[in-house]
């Protein structure tokens, strides 16, 4: 019997099955969602989980204000406790350059609604008292960022999404994208082809294999980075803000009563997702830079996933204009968690209506084609 579909989406991440689960909010009623793997197994489910307002472009602040809301009504929407803790996030700016960005992007998060200060070394101290200061010459704060638990969230989009009559195909892969005269007509996968007028790219890391089975470029290069936590830690037991050490592209946050560090970042893009153990000491001597205390904690666990970094770290959404009824919504470069619930919104409003109620040309892939990309420097592959 043949397959079919008013959509497809390819990819059970966050993106995925919130773009599935507000397609049907919004009236359609044949979404299909189809994953190599499982829900939640690609990026999403090795995220840090961020939340934060402290972006440098007015749209991208406007998505987290969005998305906060959203995550905020998800007991009552989607019956899930996202698990949103306001711990705040403080970036730290160790030059001149870096701390006249952050003055310019609290400037503006400020006009945008944004509770969000520079704060001196005084006032960092204070926040994070067990840190290592040294050449930090100031920051910027915001106590309502703050991180959730992506494999709840997605969890619960996907089971709202399932409730309301999608299905959801796991260990599925999309072998091929199925094209006639110029336009999408379904997917090829590994049990058998499902025909659809519209096909979405939400493969995460992956988007630009996707892109390549359509014959579009669609330019996202996957990074890994290895995450790594430690048993409790006294000085963790009031939870210090997410705090993001700017110049040296390293972060950490309370995990549990333990600290959430990251390790290294490949410079390489790579679909390796191994932790590299025996790297481990490395990873810690550099986190002891910041956090002596470190040197004495025990090692929980550690992992690694994939960053899906576009050539702006921006997201790409929107529809592929030389191929209709393809849509991207990819390219998030770290920071798809946060803004999946508004994305997942939007697309849906774009997909059913040709319209969105924010704005988002300014992200759609003919940027790219254009010249008309605009980078965003609060990225650079963090939380
Ligand atoms: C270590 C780390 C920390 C991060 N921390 C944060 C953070 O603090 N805050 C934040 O907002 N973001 C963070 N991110 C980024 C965030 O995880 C991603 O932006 C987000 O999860 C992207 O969601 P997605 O649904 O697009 O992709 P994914 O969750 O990767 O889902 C894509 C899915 O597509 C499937 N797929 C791929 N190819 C195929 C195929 N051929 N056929 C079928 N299925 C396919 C995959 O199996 C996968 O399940 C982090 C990422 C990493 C790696």
């Amino acid at each position: 019997m043949t397959e079919t579909a008013d959509v497809v989406i390819i990819g059970a991440g966050i993106v995925g099955c919130g773009l599935a689960y507000h397609l049907t909010q919004q009236g359609a009623t044949a979404v299909a969602i189809v994953d190599k793997d499982l829900i939640c197994s690609g990026s999403t489910g090795k995220s840090a989980g961020g939340i934060r307002q402290q972006f440098a472009t007015e749209l991208n602040i406007r998505l987290s204000l969005e998305s906060i809301r959203m995550f905020e009504r998800m007991p009552e929407e989607l019956g899930v406790d996202p698990g949103f803790r306001k711990v705040g996030y403080l970036f730290l700016a160790s030059t001149e350059t870096e701390v006249a960005l952050f003055r310019q992007n609290v400037a503006l998060q400020q006009r945008c609604g944004v509770q969000v200060e520079m704060v001196t070394p005084e006032d960092i101290h204070r926040l994070i008292p067990f840190a290592q200061l040294d050449g930090i010459l100031a920051g910027s704060y915001c106590p309502t960022d703050g991180y959730a638990a992506p494999y709840e969230v997605t969890m619960g989009y996907a089971a709202a999404a399932r409730r309301r009559g999608v299905r959801i195909h796991e260990q599925r892969a999309v072998t091929g994208i199925l094209r006639e005269s110029g336009r999408i007509v379904g997917v090829a996968t590994s049990s058998g082809p499902i025909h659809a007028p519209v096909v979405v790219n939400a493969a995460g890391a992956f988007a630009g294999l996707i892109g390549d089975m359509a014959g579009v470029e669609v330019p996202v290069k996957p990074y890994r980075r290895q995450l790594f936590t430690t048993h409790p830690i006294p000085a963790f037991a009031a939870e210090p803000p997410l705090t993001i050490d700017y110049h040296r592209n390293w972060y950490f946050r309370g995990e549990l009563g333990g600290c959430l560090f990251s390790g290294p970042k490949d410079e390489a893009s790579t679909f390796n997702t191994n932790v590299e153990w025996e790297h481990l000491a490395e990873s810690v001597e550099q986190a002891v830079v910041r956090l002596p205390l470190l040197a004495e904690a025990e090692i929980h666990r550690g992992w690694a996933g994939l960053y899906e970094i576009s050539p702006d770290s921006n997201a790409i959404l929107g529809s592929v204009p030389e191929l209709a009824g393809f849509y991207v919504a990819g390219g998030h470069s770290g920071h798809g968690f946060q803004h999946g619930p508004i994305v997942g919104k939007l697309m849906a409003e774009l997909i059913l209506t040709g319209r969105t109620s924010i704005d988002i040309s300014a992200l759609g892939i003919q940027r790219f084609r254009t010249g008309n990309s605009v980078l965003e420097p609060m990225t650079m592959h963090q939380a």
